[in-house]
């Protein structure tokens, strides 16, 4: 049988999210490197104009809840069993972080989950992900016949195929009995800012802002001078200057920005599990000894108050 590789492409208001196309431009050079073929899944109506411009031959439009993890994982299931694909890529979001251990269990798959890499060696899938919070990177091969993958977002940049529109086939999964959870409501998060997961910058705040007020006035206009997305330590958000949902860490998100912004955080290893894996940190912090600077591509040792707001002017200009 011919080998098929499948991309679990999520969506936001009908369209592709930037990552599931990131996943297939990768996908695209895995399939060249495994003489496969590449495919998208997506569970609703399938954009077959944009997943065939980044490479997809065919779409499984999935009928199925893609808003809770048990429908989730019906609509892959029935994808890798339509399309007999053996290499299952997903975008590692929080629903895929919470269905495709599920799936793994149900159909028997091996998982490697937050991969950075993913690479052909010997006709075998490589995939290479942090452990350790991030202190190691380990290269992991799976040996069972379908293989499943979760990669963080921004670790493979787009890269557009010029391709036609994918064939569409609908697939119509039985619902499995037991499903005990119905989507009530969909709350939109404050402020219009790129999700965290998936922000390319990011700027984040510590205690040492000291006060909501502090941390709105200046982590928040740099971050939109940035045209980041803000971002907090736990210290910030236990105190109440940020919401939990801005935190990154261990316990928050894991973010994969081009570049990311420490403003006053010390570099605790929660807080690096979360976002050592940036392209280029930059640590802003009165304490030359912080931690911070052993990960930082640029640290500025200075009082954040006074380099905030000179960062701000300079984005400001050269973003225009
Ligand atoms: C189980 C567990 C899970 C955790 N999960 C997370 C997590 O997900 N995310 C997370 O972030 N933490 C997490 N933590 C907490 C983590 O251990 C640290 O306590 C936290 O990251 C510290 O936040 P901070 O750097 O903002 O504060 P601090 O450690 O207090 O650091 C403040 C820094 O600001 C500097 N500073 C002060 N004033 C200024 C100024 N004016 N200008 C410049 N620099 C200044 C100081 O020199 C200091 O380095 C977790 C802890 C545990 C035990």
């Amino acid at each position: 049988m011919s080998k098929n590789i499948l991309v679990f492409c999520e969506t936001e208001a009908g369209a592709p999210r930037k990552s599931a196309l990131e996943l297939l431009s990768k996908g695209r050079e895995l399939a060249a490197a495994l003489g496969a073929s590449l495919s998208a899944m997506v569970i609703g109506a399938a954009d077959a104009t944009t997943l065939g411009s980044y490479g997809a031959t065919t779409v499984y439009a999935v009928s199925g809840d893609a808003s809770s993890t048990e429908g989730v994982v019906t609509a892959v299931q029935g994808a890798v069993s339509a399309s007999g694909a053996t290499v299952v890529l997903a975008s590692a979001s929080a629903l895929a972080r919470d269905a495709f251990p599920r799936l793994s269990a149900r159909i028997g798959a091996g998982l490697v989950v937050e991969c950075t890499d993913l690479r052909v060696d010997g006709g075998r899938v490589v995939a290479r992900r942090p452990i350790y919070a991030g202190k190691a990177l380990a290269d992991v091969e799976v040996r069972s016949a379908i293989a499943l993958y979760t990669t963080r977002p921004n670790s493979f940049p787009l890269s557009a195929s010029g391709g036609a529109a994918a064939a569409v086939v609908a697939v119509s999964p039985a619902a499995s009995a037991g499903t005990t959870v119905k989507l009530v409501e969909v709350l939109a998060p404050a402020g219009a800012t790129v999700d965290l997961t998936e922000a390319e910058r990011i700027v984040s705040g510590g205690r040492s802002l000291k006060s909501k007020e502090q941390f709105d006035a200046v982590v928040r206009p740099l971050a939109a001078s940035a045209r980041a997305t803000p971002g907090a330590s736990r210290a910030a958000v236990d105190a109440g200057y940020a919401g939990h949902g801005d935190q990154v860490g261990q316990t928050g998100k894991v973010v994969n920005p081009t570049l990311y912004i420490a403003l006053g955080i010390s570099g605790a290893i929660q807080h690096l599990a979360g976002m050592r894996t940036s392209r280029v940190i930059v640590a802003v912090n009165k304490d030359p000894e912080a931690p911070i600077f052993q990960h930082a591509s640029y640290g500025i040792v200075a009082d954040l108050f006074e380099v905030a707001p000179a960062l701000q002017k300079e984005f400001q200009k050269a973003l225009l």
